[in-house]
């Protein structure tokens, strides 16, 4: 049998493990620091460039997108990391007399970070953030359909790291599955619910702990009473941003019928400011990322013009450019692939309800989504409607902007992820919590050793009932 061809890899980050995690917060900062001047400053014209290239995104939403959420996460991480390395004191039960107690967040060691290339900067970089604030050495594994961004961040790393402590790995799927073969203490994965399940399945070959960030179908859900101008500006920006490319993106509505057509003149108007008439001339507007998504997106569309469907806005398709006019579709049969599948491009199917009972058992008829939208002005509807679902993520009356707030744990549920990032729910995901007793007198405890009397059955029987 063939070696594995990064074992060597491993064992060098594995003897250097105790090493780097045995840092202080001010040498893990400084490790950040580095990171943060890479990519905010020295590299910032190769990152923007490198985006273009792989699929046309606008430089705004670069530095919006993949820039400005590594940053603050860096930011954020040194703001903190001080605190959350501290051993952590807990209480000692009476039962325990005589002992000490305390929580110390340890690094798991050697992790592998595999991302995929909607954000491949912010995606690959962001975990690597967290990861080294917890004293881990890294090995990250992004995605081969972006390799102008890959190439990028090859050269970041091996610029800053030694490869003994953070290394990139350029390659498709037999490099993920020759990586997952290894014996790492973590994998923190990024991509589809199909994939984390082979991610979870190598990693049960070592009992390696999981962070699964997967994706779905989000749905949004606008009722009667919601401001619907607002609600369709929103909307227009969080599913067409980075053409639809977007895990926490609204994959489709459900609107109260009585409010329908409003919606969808609104978004109409919306479309039209942001990316004019013909967006295949806004440099606002990227791309879909590579042929086969925009096969399998075109083939959405044909599926539901085939089921007769309603094309409200857009359904332009230009396959030279990869380029798909942002377009909304209403009167879809159950059946539609667009109704069954993530879509992860710039397609908004629109569903109707008459009650918001019928849409809460519709969504809950799906696995549970990554993020759950509600539009309402009424306080009780929300209220309800988190109540009778469940989601990993969600925002009242806003979009997508639930990912950038760093006090809140970012991750699904289920099918749509196991394990939170961010901040420090991230720290957290890349950290063991150990449990650490410390005894200083005799104690209690002394008289559970044998031999058993009368007198320490006594104690016992005590014990249980009053502690
Ligand atoms: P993907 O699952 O196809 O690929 C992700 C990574 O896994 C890539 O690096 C790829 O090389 C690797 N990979 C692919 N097939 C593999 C296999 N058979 N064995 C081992 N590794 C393999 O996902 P994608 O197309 O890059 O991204 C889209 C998906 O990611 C969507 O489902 C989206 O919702 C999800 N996503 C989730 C989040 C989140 O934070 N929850 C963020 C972005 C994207």
């Amino acid at each position: 049998m063939l070696e594995n061809p990064y074992i060597t890899l491993f064992n060098h980050q594995k003897n250097n493990r105790f090493k780097v995690g045995n840092t202080t917060y001010k040498a893990r900062l400084k490790k950040l620091k580095a990171l943060r001047h890479a990519i905010e400053v020295t590299y910032k014209d190769k990152i923007r460039a490198a985006l273009y290239n792989d699929f046309k995104k606008p430089e705004l939403e670069v530095d919006l997108t993949e820039i400005y959420p590594v940053v603050s996460e860096i930011k954020f991480v040194s703001a903190n990391l001080k605190s959350w390395m501290k051993r952590q004191k807990v209480e000692t039960p009476m039962a325990l007399l005589g002992a000490s107690s305390w929580v110390t967040y340890e690094p798991k060691g050697v992790c592998l970070i595999i991302s995929p290339w909607n954000f491949p900067f912010n995606l690959t970089f962001g975990p690597l953030v967290s990861a080294i604030a917890a004293g881990n050495a890294v090995v990250l594994k992004p995605s081969e359909m972006t390799p102008h961004s890959s190439k990028v961040m090859a050269d970041i790393v091996a610029d800053i790291f030694t490869e003994d402590e953070v290394a990139l790995v350029e390659g498709a799927v037999a490099t993920s599955k020759a990586l997952l073969q290894l014996p790492f203490n973590h994998i923190f994965f990024t991509g589809s619910p199909a994939v984390g399940k082979i991610v979870m399945k190598a990693a049960a070959e070592h009992l390696a702990s999981v962070t699964l960030e997967l994706g779905g179908k989000s749905p949004t859900i606008i009722d009667k009473t919601a401001n619907i101008s607002k609600a369709a500006r929103k909307i227009a920006w969080g599913k067409f941003l980075n053409n639809g490319q977007i895990c926490v993106s609204p994959d489709y509505i459900l609107i109260d019928e009585t409010v329908k057509d409003a919606f969808i003149s609104e978004i109409k108007a919306h479309l039209k400011t942001f990316y004019t008439a013909h967006a295949e001339q806004s440099s606002a507007y990227s791309r879909v990322v590579n042929e086969a998504h925009f096969d399998r997106l075109q083939g959405y569309i044909e599926n539901a013009q085939q089921l007769n469907a309603t094309i409200e806005v857009g359904g332009t398709l230009n396959k030279a450019e990869r380029f798909i006019a942002p377009t909304v579709i209403s009167n879809l049969p159950e059946e539609a692939s667009l109704l069954q599948d993530e879509i992860f491009g710039p397609i908004l199917p629109i569903k109707t309800y008459k009650t918001i009972a019928e849409a809460i058992a519709y969504i809950n008829t799906k696995p549970k989504p990554l993020a759950l939208y509600i539009y309402s002005k009424r306080k009780q509807n929300t209220n309800y409607i988190i109540k009778h679902t469940r989601a990993g993520t969600t925002a009242i009356n806003n979009n997508v902007l639930q990912y950038s707030n760093h006090y809140l744990p970012f991750g699904g549920s289920n099918n749509s992820g196991i394990g939170k990032s961010h901040g420090f729910y991230g720290f957290e995901a890349f950290s063991n919590r150990r449990a650490v007793l410390k005894q200083h007198t005799k104690g209690a405890t002394e008289f559970i050793f044998p031999p058993y009397t009368n007198i320490k059955q006594k104690i016992v029987d005590w014990t249980i009932k009053w502690f």
